[in-house]
């Protein structure tokens, strides 16, 4: 057999420029998905009829990543769940592949706003002071007050910041099926979601934010699959040791152990369907909010 020739010059800096092309496409569509411009929907369906499109050649993976509260985890189960794999094409998709994907593309389109939204983060990132910022300047969404068996600091008032239970009543609440979720906190003392306060807020169709730890939001997801969980970073990995450090209280042993904990943390943020950077409060507050409002709501 005789060897494959090789393309002239010129062809293969054509090829190099169409791709780049086609690259760059792809990118702005994502963009516009990525900022509700365009329905994912709508992209499929330019794809499915115009087959040398930059939208047919698009992955449906990437297709999804784009779309708003999508996490990489969400799409993983999704493409599964649509029985579609990893590295399709849009325009590559058989008909019955065609016809699921566009279902719930759909669906979610239609769907509602998240209800129920976790945010989570590593330690000292500033959970605290965006769901707090949240509390003062959003009146309409409501923020879940969690049981803890650990005692009020100075300025916690009961029933606002905190339930402050004794353990023999959080043992009773956990028997009693009346926490959504519970978790020992830095090897400490239990915290717990009381679950009648969400599901008497949701079903007046008001919007909940669960301020919890990483265990939390876990046994949220199994629990409440419709729930929308995100992660809130620092800036960075040096901020982060920063905040966790810069108190100076605690000695050298115990500052390794807590960025070790941030560090196994961290790794926890693709398991989150949406992730925002903590780098100024109200800022992150915003965003936190607008990820609450986006539409596109299923499982
Ligand atoms: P702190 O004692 O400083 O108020 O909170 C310590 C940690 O407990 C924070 O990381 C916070 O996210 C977490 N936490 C607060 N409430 C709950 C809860 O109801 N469930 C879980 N799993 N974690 C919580």
């Amino acid at each position: 057999m005789s060897p494959r020739p090789t393309p002239p010059d010129v062809d293969r800096a054509a090829a190099s420029r169409a791709a780049i092309a086609a690259r760059r496409a792809r990118a702005e569509i994502k963009r516009q998905v990525a900022s509700r411009e365009r329905a994912a929907a709508d992209v499929a369906t330019v794809g499915w009829v115009d087959a040398d499109s930059p939208e047919a050649g698009m992955r449906v993976r990437e297709l999804l990543l784009s779309v708003p509260s999508l996490g990489p985890t969400r799409v993983e189960r999704v493409l599964t769940q649509l029985e579609i794999s990893d590295k399709k094409r849009v325009g590559g998709l058989g008909p019955r592949q065609r016809e699921r994907l566009y279902d719930y593309l759909v669906a979610r389109q239609g769907g509602d706003s998240a209800r129920l939204v976790v945010l989570a983060g590593p330690t000292a990132v500033g959970k605290g002071t965006v769901s707090s910022y949240i509390r003062d300047h959003h009146p309409e969404v409501s923020l879940s007050v969690s049981a803890t068996t650990r005692k009020p600091r100075p300025g916690e008032v009961d029933g606002v910041h905190y339930y402050f239970v004794s353990d023999a009543e959080f043992d009773r609440m956990i028997a009693a099926g009346e926490l959504l979720e519970w978790a020992v906190v830095h090897n400490s003392h239990r915290y717990g979601t009381p679950r009648p306060p969400i599901d008497a807020a949701i079903a007046e169709g008001r919007r909940v934010l669960l301020e919890i730890d990483l265990q939390g939001a876990r046994q949220v997801r199994a629990a409440m699959p419709e729930a929308l969980l995100i992660f809130l970073l620092p800036p960075t990995w040096e901020e982060l040791v920063r905040r966790l450090t810069g108190r100076g209280t605690e000695d050298t042993e115990e500052q390794q152990r807590r960025l070790e904990t941030a560090r196994i943390e961290l790794a926890a943020q693709d398991e989150f369907d949406a992730k925002v950077v903590n780098r100024e409060v109200s800022q992150a507050a915003r965003e936190v909010v607008e990820l609450m409002d986006a539409p596109f709501r299923a499982p």
